[in-house]
């Protein structure tokens, strides 16, 4: 269907998205892949493009263009070229600067955004720990006031960009035994003695991109490196959460298109037993039911970006744009895959890729289990 969701700004930033990619990301992804870095090269670029403050104020050096149509175009660039960029980048871009510009004081924003928005500075944001990350108002990585100071220790995992990060928003119980409200948000600066960093995590996909441990050990944070008031953290993470979960569901159904269109023409072209592998009964069918998911899904998740837009997404509604999308790409890419035979198995393929890259989709920014249980309790069960 004809999308009616973007004008021609938008089309005119997806332009310079697609040259950020191409110019920049392309040309050094075997090394990002094998590094399991993306380099500090790329940060600055997108600085330089104005690609990293689309949700900064000017007074900060963003562009504060207030029509999440922007970040969803973000998300779709950089989805359709890799899961590990969409990831890495809007985890800074569209993750992260929310929690600074909403909650920040004018001392932290003036501190940080600037070079937040020029890619001097990486950011990530640490809720999962060791221990589990679905009971987020469960989670054990304390912060103690020590004078006006708050001493933290503790452990993070899978945090994205935590290899390079050198700013981590970092969810810590300041309140024990209060659950969630003895949760709050520290603003910490990675050079600080006591933080470290683990290994760079070897994960199933997304080689880019450096999911780290983080360990916090008698980390002294000053005073001012507390994010928003005291035990509102985990508040402030349940707020922003849906902008997170819909930035995901972009990227999640932008990919899936991306590949199918191509399988398509593989299928055309590929033949067996005398004929296109496309033209088997089978296949077509398989070939239009994807679309259809694909097409419907889509329709959903652009009503989505609307309503945030208009700032009326509820979080049921992102709850189920995160999960459905996960599912449907997960499953559309496992039949492009199959579609392309031995040569989806083969890395050099992008299906192959593309299929890994997928599956922590289903895991991460909430598991689809926990996006159910989201909208379960929404209907009152
Ligand atoms: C590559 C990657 C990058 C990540 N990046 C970040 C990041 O930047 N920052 C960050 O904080 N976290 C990050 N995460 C963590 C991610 O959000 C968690 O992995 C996720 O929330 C699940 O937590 P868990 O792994 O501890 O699983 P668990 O919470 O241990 O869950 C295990 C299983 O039990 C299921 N389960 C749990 N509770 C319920 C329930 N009530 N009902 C039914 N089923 C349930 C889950 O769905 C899951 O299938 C990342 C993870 C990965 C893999």
């Amino acid at each position: 269907m004809h999308r009616t969701l973007f004008d021609a700004d938008h089309e005119a930033f997806r332009e310079l998205m697609r040259d950020f990619v191409d110019r920049t990301l392309r040309p050094r992804a075997d090394a990002h892949a094998r590094e399991h870095r993306i380099d500090r090269e790329c940060w600055l670029e997108a600085g330089r493009q104005g690609i990293l403050g689309l949700e900064v104020g000017e007074e900060y050096g963003g562009s504060a263009v207030g029509d999440y149509r922007f970040n969803a175009v973000f998300h779709e660039e950089l989805a359709v070229f890799g899961a590990a960029y969409a990831s890495s980048f809007g985890i800074h871009a569209d993750v992260v600067a929310p929690y600074l510009v909403e909650l920040g004081t004018e001392e932290q924003k003036k501190e940080w955004l600037p070079r937040f928005c020029r890619g001097e500075i990486i950011t990530a944001i640490a809720m999962t720990e060791p221990s589990g990350g679905s009971d987020l108002a469960n989670l054990r990585t304390s912060a103690v006031a020590d004078g006006g100071d708050w001493i933290l220790n503790g452990a993070k995992t899978f945090i994205t960009n935590g290899g390079s990060a050198d700013l981590v928003v970092v969810a810590a119980r300041t309140g024990p035994g209060a659950r969630a409200r003895g949760v709050s948000l520290f603003l910490v600066d990675a050079g600080l003695p006591g933080f470290q960093r683990g290994r760079v995590l070897d994960k199933v996909g997304q080689p880019e991109s450096d999911t780290a441990e983080l360990f916090f050990d008698d980390l002294r944070v000053p005073g001012d490196g507390l994010l928003g008031d005291v035990g509102t953290g985990f508040v402030a993470m349940m707020e922003r959460l849906p902008q997170e979960r819909i930035g995901v569901s972009i990227g999640n159904i932008a990919n899936a298109a991306s590949i199918f269109a191509e399988t398509l023409e593989y299928i055309k072209q590929r033949t067996a037993f005398g004929q296109s592998v496309g033209s088997f009964q089978h296949n077509k069918f398989k070939a239009a039911e994807m679309y259809t998911r694909l097409e419907v899904t889509q329709a959903f998740v652009d009503a989505c970006v609307r309503a945030h837009a208009r700032g009326e997404l509820t979080a049921e509604e992102a709850a189920m744009a995160k999960w459905w999308t996960a599912q449907v790409q997960n499953d559309v890419l496992d039949e492009c895959l199959q579609l392309h035979g031995g040569y989806g198995y083969m890395n050099e393929y992008r299906v192959a890729r593309a299929w890994k890259d997928a599956r922590v989709n289903k895991i991460w920014a909430g598991s689809n289990e926990i996006m159910k249980e989201l909208i379960g309790r929404k209907l009152g069960l």
